[in-house]
């Protein structure tokens, strides 16, 4: 059975994951930090369902958390052949003059720190293994900018450029990194985008809508399990068309 690592299970796109890869035959271990009981509540259903879930509390961007989650689940975590680094915060938008450095970086530091941390410990037994499967979760605000944004666009061209660098790194081990980067998926995340600038773009994309988590996951469920293995190192835009 293959067994697919999510961070940011509870809630969003990662909830959506978490179901999805259950019913596609894989044993799944899913990574939360503030929603206990919404994550307990996803293991209790899947389980009932007769599927392998597993969940673990750690802040994704605590370098020593992250790497004493693997050692006390060395048995659960040590077959791991696809990650998925989801999971990743927004922060409150507000023009970069408006913002201190302290959080400005706490995202930056949150969103990349939570991606070289989960990489970091994967990896090992992906070279052991031979092959294994990384999406990243960027956005389309690393790639073209966000006013109001500067932090978290800044932290996904960061995860973008890194997640091509270690491809080309890892020339020859079989690992296979490619990024999804959507545009607006209605979430927790987007539920409060009030903001004439990104309704205007939203209704003017070819969809004329938000994305769904389903979209969303059925991509980076392709990415993970069908896509050809000479599909590397791209950067996979899902944004409805925004112009
Ligand atoms: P969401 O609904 O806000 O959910 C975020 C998830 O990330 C939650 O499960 C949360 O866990 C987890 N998380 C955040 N910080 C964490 C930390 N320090 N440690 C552990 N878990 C943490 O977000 P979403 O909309 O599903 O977004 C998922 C990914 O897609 C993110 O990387 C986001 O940047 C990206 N994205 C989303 C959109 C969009 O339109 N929604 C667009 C572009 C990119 P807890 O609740 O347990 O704390």
């Amino acid at each position: 059975m293959n067994h697919v690592l999510i961070t940011g299970g509870s809630r969003g796109i990662g909830k959506e994951l978490v179901g999805l890869f259950a019913r596609n035959g894989f044993k799944v271990s899913f990574i939360y930090n503030r929603s206990a009981t919404a994550a307990e509540a996803i293991v209790k259903q899947l389980q009932e369902e007769g599927f392998q879930v597993f969940a673990h509390q750690c802040d994704i961007a605590d370098e020593a958390a992250v790497k004493a989650l693997f050692k006390a689940n060395k048995e659960e975590l040590s077959d791991v052949d696809v990650l998925i680094n989801n999971a990743g915060i927004v922060g409150t938008a507000r023009p970069f003059l408006l913002t201190t450095g302290k959080d400005w970086w706490e995202i930056v530091h949150n969103n990349i720190g939570g991606v070289l941390n989960f990489t970091k410990n994967v990896l090992p037994t992906m070279i052991r293994n031979k092959g294994g499967r990384i999406i990243n979760v960027t956005s389309l605000s690393g790639l073209k900018g966000n006013p109001g944004m500067s932090a978290y666009a800044s932290s996904k061209a960061a995860i973008s450029a890194f997640s091509k660098s270690l491809s080309k790194e890892l020339k020859g081990t079989g690992i296979i990194i490619n990024c999804v980067a959507p545009g607006f998926i209605a979430t927790d995340m987007t539920k409060d985008v009030t903001d004439a600038y990104y309704q205007q773009r939203m209704s003017n994309s070819v969809a004329q809508r938000m994305g769904t988590t389903e979209e969303a996951a059925n991509l980076i469920l392709y990415l993970a399990k069908d896509a050809p293995a000479y599909l590397v190192n791209q950067e996979i835009v899902l944004d409805g068309g925004i112009l």
